[in-house]
Parts: structure tokens; sequence; C-alpha cells
């Protein structure tokens, strides 16, 4: 007896606090939400610290008298629910009534508010649950929200938070959330009194993705439209040619709240699957509008979740919206179409200099050549040398290494890295015509290329079918496996460093890793708070690498790696992935030397005839199996 206490109202609210202000970005999606709310068409945010010294949100809504803004910070009071009935029929984003009274609790708040229709303002401070009562100030239409020393009450709470880099990060990730709902308000914000986001008010959604992302994210969206009985399903998605890295990518709306619901996202893997790689994840942006009684949003403290009355009807239709437009749209990939052009043989011959340049990088320079753009000089690796030493209008496979084979060079028991000149597949080669030097290191094969993805070689008993980009990512994976044990990648430093628009969020894995980078012969910076610079890549990627797609994929799989940190399985991933991007790919034309490079090198990743996913490389048949399938035996 006399256990049980009724909490007193500061240490509720404390508590409250805890489930829907979970950091900075909790903060601010409340704030801008009851902006929204009291109509607002521009609201500007500012942030210090990560939103730990300061978030401030400023509005032209409708204001509050001061008498609403006494109330306003008391718990469960609200303007936007008056009986249990309107919880079944939502219109606004909040109705909880919650927010200001939890961020009074665990901050020091301070709301300046003046209705439109009056002249004088009103200020209102809160300070670890205690408030002054409203007094006239100066202040426009509208209503501003300060909150300093966030969770300065519940240091437990503070240590969680992250450095200001990643709270900022999630502060602009909220703000994408509600921005793209409302493209008709404008927003801006600020963080440490920099510009990082201006929206300008638009009717288009399209305009306002560029404004958020770019415009190269934005261009390729296809426009979905569908109207159910009681759901439209509308919005802009990308053609599966322009996945991701991350599953960030899928913004589902639901009366213009964002929400992750697994019923939608089903469907939006269902609609993109077999037309993207399973391990990918699509562009979406999606916008549900449904009957508000149709749908509970009120099952969660962030209402980050919905319920659905009709999860099924939801899905189908949500599915449906998806691949009508696939069946109607054109889907080839734009960089798919022209493989057979002089260009694009150029870039696989360059691949292959650069492969064989690095895998001979141990013993000194190798041939290299320098594409538009590159530094000749600033290298970590041998390659710097050896830009001077090819024509760059004749790019030609690096002749057989001569005479001066050093004692231990010729020691090693995988072949040289060069290949042997004289055209080892075709017809005509045969063993008696092979040059001596490529004979001593790899018998001459009989091979050639089927639908520019497969080898097709004749082996001792019998033929074996070769995945070219299997193949020759695996090759890779080995050379620069073995490169990593003793030095770092030979890396080339870029000129003119591309500058690729990235996720705030995504910043500080850069910092965290910069010493496996660099490891890798990757360097990349903070080009401003959404913007990475690639300054230097590994030299094996020079040919290939589409810096957008690079860096994208890279902070990707930097970000998915924080969620699962196992120090040994990142440069293993990360080597994957270079090895991945810089082999070449099927659709790639080899010429007859590049062939026989390619399989000259098959030793040394012999010993696995699996690529690094696992994939087979090689299928063989032997005669004995041919004879058996033509019945000769
Ligand atoms: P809820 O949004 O769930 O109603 P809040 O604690 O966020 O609860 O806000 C309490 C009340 O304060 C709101 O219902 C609204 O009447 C008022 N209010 C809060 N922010 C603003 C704002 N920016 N402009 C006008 N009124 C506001
Ligand atoms: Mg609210």
């Amino acid at each position: 007896m006399g256990q049980i206490r009724i909490l007193p109202p500061a240490l509720v609210s404390r508590i409250a606090a805890g489930e829907c202000i979970e950091r900075p970005a909790s903060v601010v999606k409340e704030l801008v939400e009851n902006a929204l709310d009291a109509g607002a068409r521009q609201i500007d945010i500012a942030v210090e610290d990560g939103g730990r010294g300061l978030i401030r949100v400023a509005d032209d809504g409708v204001g509050m008298d001061p008498e609403d803004l006494a109330l306003s910070v008391r718990q469960h009071a609200t303007s936007k629910l008056r009986s249990a009935d309107d919880l079944f029929g939502i219109q606004t984003l909040g109705f909880r009534g919650e927010a200001l009274a939890s961020i009074g609790a665990v901050a020091r708040l301070r709301i300046v508010s003046r209705r439109r229709d009056s002249e004088v303002a009103y200020e209102l401070c809160v300070e670890g649950g205690t408030e002054t009562p409203p007094r006239p100030c100066h202040g426009p239409p509208g209503t501003t929200v300060e909150v300093r020393d966030l969770f300065f009450a519940v240091p437990a709470r503070r240590k969680f938070l992250r450095t200001n880099q990643t709270e900022s990060g999630h502060i602009t990730e909220q703000l994408a959330r509600i921005a793209l709902a409302q493209p008709g308000v404008g927003f801006t914000l600020r963080v440490q009194d920099r510009l990082v986001h201006r929206l300008p008010p638009t009717a288009d959604l399209r305009q306002r993705i560029a404004d958020f992302y770019g415009p190269e994210l934005a261009g390729p969206l296809l426009p979905i439209e569908r109207s159910g009985t009681d759901v439209q399903v509308t919005g802009l998605v990308a053609p599966p040619s322009e996945s991701r890295g991350s599953g960030k990518w899928e913004y589902v709306f639901v009366n213009g709240r964002y929400v992750r619901d697994r019923f939608v996202s089903h469907a939006i893997k269902e609609a993109y699957r077999s037309l993207i790689d399973p391990a990918r994840f699509p562009v979406v942006f999606l916008f549900i509008t449904i009957d508000p009684a149709a749908v509970d949003v009120n099952v969660h403290p962030t209402k980050i979740e919905v319920r659905w009355r009709d999860s099924n009807y939801v899905h189908g239709q949500v599915l449906a919206a998806l691949r009508d437009k696939f069946l109607t749209s054109r889907l080839d990939h734009p960089l798919r179409a022209p493989r057979d052009d002089a260009e694009h043989r150029d870039r696989v011959r360059q691949a292959m200099v650069a492969f064989f340049s690095q895998a001979g990088a141990r013993s000194g320079p190798g041939p290299a050549r320098a594409p538009a753009g590159v530094a000749p000089d600033a290298v970590t690796g041998p390659s710097a040398a050896a830009t001077a030493g090819l024509d760059p209008q004749t790019p030609e496979i690096p002749a057989p290494r001569a005479a001066g084979v050093s004692a231990s060079e010729a020691a090693r028991p995988v072949p040289p890295a060069q290949p042997p000149r004289e055209p080892a597949a075709g017809a005509a080669a045969t063993s008696a015509t092979a040059a001596p030097a490529a004979a001593s290191y790899a018998p001459p094969l009989r091979a050639i290329q089927i639908h520019n993805a497969y080898l097709v070689v004749e082996t001792d008993d019998g033929l074996a079918i070769i995945d070219q980009h299997a193949l020759h990512e695996r090759i890779l994976y080995e050379e620069l496996r073995q490169r990593l044990e003793t030095h770092r990648l030979a890396a080339q430093r870029l000129l003119i460093p591309p500058v690729v628009r990235v996720p705030a969020d995504r910043l500080e894995a850069l910092e965290l890793h910069a010493e496996t980078l660099a490891h890798l012969g990757l360097e990349l910076a903070a080009a401003g708070p959404n913007s990475v610079a690639l300054h230097a890549v590994p030299t094996v990627l020079l040919a290939r690498v589409d810096p957008e797609q690079f860096v994208r994929d890279l902070l990707d799989r930097l970000a998915e790696h924080a969620a699962h940190p196992r120090p040994d399985t990142l440069l293993h991933e990360l080597l994957d992935m270079l090895a991945c991007k810089a082999a070449v790919k099927a659709g790639d034309p080899l010429t007859p030397e590049e062939i026989a490079a390619l399989l000259a090198r098959r030793t040394t990743a012999e010993r696995s005839s699996h690529c690094p996913h696992g994939r087979p490389t090689t299928l063989r048949l032997t005669l004995r199996d041919l004879e058996r399938q033509f019945q000769r035996r």
C-alpha cells in the first residue's frame, strides 16, 4: 500500500517527450507540421549545432492569441480535435496536442506569435516545464518557435545524440519528407547561418524534387496517376535504370504525411521486380490519397506508420499504378544502346590498360592512360610516369614485357600482367603461331566472344564458357586483394574533382572511413552540406568511373555498413564494389587481344571459379559430355 503515485505533470510531459521527441529532427518535424497546420505559405528553419544549440521555425500562418498561446504548451492541448469522432477523420498533421508540451519539458522553449488580424505579438517562454505568462512584444504576423539547449534537462538522452553533421543530416531528411509533400509552401533551411536549402513555392512536384535533389534526379522521373474508387495514387517514380544502393529513396506519403508502410513497400518492390537488380532500390515519390476514415494514422507516436482498413486494396492499387506505367513506357537503359561505338571500345581498352598497369604495379610503372581531366602529377601510384608512355590517340594494349624481367618477377607464380601481343584467339591461332614469351606463361587458346558477353574457349578436354564480367571481376578482386596486403592501391588525382550532390546524412561516414578509403586509392571530401567532391580514384577505375553513380553507391555502401559495422567486412565489400565497377560488363565488345589478355590472367583467379558475388565465372563441357549429348556412344 502507498506505493503507487500519480506522477506530477512535468514528469508526465518528460516521459511523453521520449516518445515523440527523439532527436533534434523530431523537433523540426513537430514545429514545421504545426506551421503547416496553421496555414503557413512560407516556413523558415534555422539550426545550430545540429539542432542541439538552437532550432528556430518561423511561419506566416494564422498565429495565436495570448489565450491560445498559453494553452498551446499544455499537455493534450490542441485546436485540432474536438471529439473522439474526429480521430477517424483527421485532416491535420498534428492532433495529439503533446508536441509543444513535450518540447517545453526537455528544452528552453520560446514562442512569439501574432494573429494575422492583430497588431501585437505575444511571447511565451517555457523552461524545464515551467512557463511564463504571455506578454506583448514586437513580431510579424505568424508564429516563431525557438528551441534552445535541447535535452538540457535530460542528459541521458543528450548522450544519445550523434555528431552535429549527422543530426543536421536527419533534419535535412525530415525537411525532405515534409517539403516534398507540400510543394506549394516555400521553405528555407539554414545551418549555422548558412543557407542550405531554398525551396520556392511551386505547383510542380518535379520542380520541388529538382530544387531539393538536383535536376539529374528529377529529370528522368516518370509520372504516375491512378484513381481507384476511394484511393488515388499519384507521383513521380524513376525508371528502373536509375536505381540506387539504398532504400532511403522510397518516399511514400499518405494524405500528405510521410509514412513507412510494408504493404506499399511490397507493392513497389513487386512492380520493379525483374526490372532492377534485386540488391538495388528504386527511387519513388508516391502520394496516396485516401478517405481519412479508411486509414488510421494514430498507431505510432511520430505517426510514421499507418493502419489500412483494406491493405490488400491499397497494395493492388499501388502495384497497378506502377505496373501500368512500366508496361506503357520505353524503359531501355539510356547507356545500353550505343554499345558498339568507337568511343565505347576506347573506354573498354582503357579499362584493360588500366587493369594491366594496376596488375603490374608491384614491379614498377606500367602503362596507363589518363583520361581528360586527370592531373598527370600528384599520384600516389605508379601511373603518373606511365601516362607519358602511351599515345592517347592510339591506345594500345601494352607489349609483352621485354627481356629485363627481374628474377623475383620471373619467379612469380602468376603470369605477368601483359597479354601476348599475338592475337591468340581466332581460327588462325595455334600453338605454333603464338609468341614464345607469351607461350611460356599461358598456353594459347582458341576463344571467341559471343553476344558481347561470353567467351567460348577451347580447353584441353572440351570447352569452357566464361562470363566475361564475372571472370574479370574475379581477377580484379584477387589482384586488388593481393596488392592491398602490402600496399595502398594506386590512385589517380582528378584535375577537376567532380562534385556530386548527396544526402547530408551520408557525409559523416566519409570522415569515419577516410583511412580505409585512402587505402583503396579513394579520396573524397565534403564540398558543402550536400555535396561531395571526388578528388582521387584508384587507377583501375579510371576508365569506367561515372563519378555520380560511383559516389552515390559508395556512400550507400558506407551507410549500410554503418548499420552492421564489422571492420573486416567493409574492406571486403568495397573491394567487391571496385572490382565490379572496374570490370568489363556484359555488352562490352572485346578485341581478340583483350580476350587473350583476360584469359591469360585467368590463372590468378583460377583457384576460385566463382566471382566475388558467388556466381560461377565458368561453365565447362568435356568432350565426353559432348559425345554423350550427341549420342556418339
Ligand atoms: P497538436 O499539433 O497535436 O495540436 P502541439 O503541441 O503541436 O499539438 O500544438 C498545440 C496547439 O498549439 C495546436 O493545436 C495549435 O492550435 C497551436 N499551435 C502550435 N504551433 C502553432 C503555429 N505555428 N501556429 C499557430 N498555432 C500553433
Ligand atoms: Mg503539433
